[in-house]
């Protein structure tokens, strides 16, 4: 439970795909568990969990080979898989439930302008941040990780986005002769998001698990979810008990992620451009 009065609500401005793209690229992982289509409840499903973790180069070509062939595996495929990945980390001394979708780190990013910002939002519930905003956070308190610079465009932020042909998003176009900027734009890590969003289920229903792929069903009527995450963000509030007491989260009801008070100071200090920030109060 929160032991904050009040903390930060920090999101993406918000812009179109292409525009948001522009400004704080993509994010490729190098790796990702397959789909599953689950024989005993059901369900094909793929969740969407970054693993603040990496695993082996050989565990990434089977993953990379399995994917390729079959986005969305059996459940017998599936459970081969996990069971090779969650000895591999056993081995390493670390307990992990490996679910449908997982994806591992270092991600790759590319960005078609020079990342200009301290705050960058490429995944919009985990924003990357830059090497000065790290050294002013209490490392031990968030879990971050270091991302490839894969590609950099020579463009500018604040320029006009070139015009697109279809209105689609190219990688190439925006891109072009970008690769040879990636020294000078210094390192970025990607903020990991460690307190599991249990609220939701909790808060809304009985949540059962089916014991074979993890599915979770939550038996939730969705209008009074939205009534509820609707009112808490019209009155910028949360429960105190939907709020942790760690530095970094996130809530059901609002974008972006949530910060404390002097996470929120640190970012503050280096400027908010490229950041919504609004002060949420803690109740009860
Ligand atoms: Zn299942």
């Amino acid at each position: 439970m929160s032991k904050y009065a009040e903390v930060w609500n920090l999101s993406c401005p918000r812009a179109d795909f292409v525009r948001r793209a522009f400004v704080n690229g993509t994010i490729a992982f190098s790796a990702q568990v397959p789909g599953v289509n689950c024989s005993e409840c059901g369900n094909t499903w793929s969740g969407h969990r970054v693993l603040p973790f990496p695993c082996s180069s050989e565990l990434q070509q089977l993953l990379r080979e399995t994917t390729e062939l079959q986005p969305v595996v059996s459940l017998s495929v599936f459970q081969t898989v996990k069971r090779q990945l969650e000895t591999y980390f056993a081995d390493l001394g670390r307990d992990v439930v490996i679910e449908p979708g997982d994806v591992f780190v270092p991600g790759n990013w590319s960005i078609p302008s020079i990342p200009r910002h301290d705050i960058l939002w490429p995944i919009l519930s985990k924003p990357v941040i830059s090497a000065r905003l790290t050294q002013l956070l209490d490392q031990s308190s968030i879990a971050m990780s270091k991302l490839n610079i894969a590609r950099v465009g020579h463009r500018e932020p604040t320029d006009d986005i070139p015009h697109l042909t279809n209105g689609e998003f190219d990688d190439d176009y925006f891109l072009e002769h970008g690769t040879s900027m990636r020294e000078n734009v210094g390192e970025f890590f990607l903020i990991h998001i460690t307190e599991p969003i249990t609220y939701q289920p909790a808060r809304f229903s009985q949540s059962t698990t089916c014991r074979e792929c993890g599915f979770v069903f939550a038996d939730y009527d969705p209008a009074a979810f939205g009534r509820v995450s609707s009112e808490l963000r019209r009155r910028q509030v949360i429960p105190k008990n939907e709020a942790p007491s760690v530095e970094v989260f996130s809530h059901f009801a609002f974008d972006g992620i949530m910060v404390s008070p002097r996470v929120y100071e640190a970012i503050a200090g280096l400027g908010l451009a490229n950041c919504i920030a609004k002060p949420i109060r803690v109740s009860g």
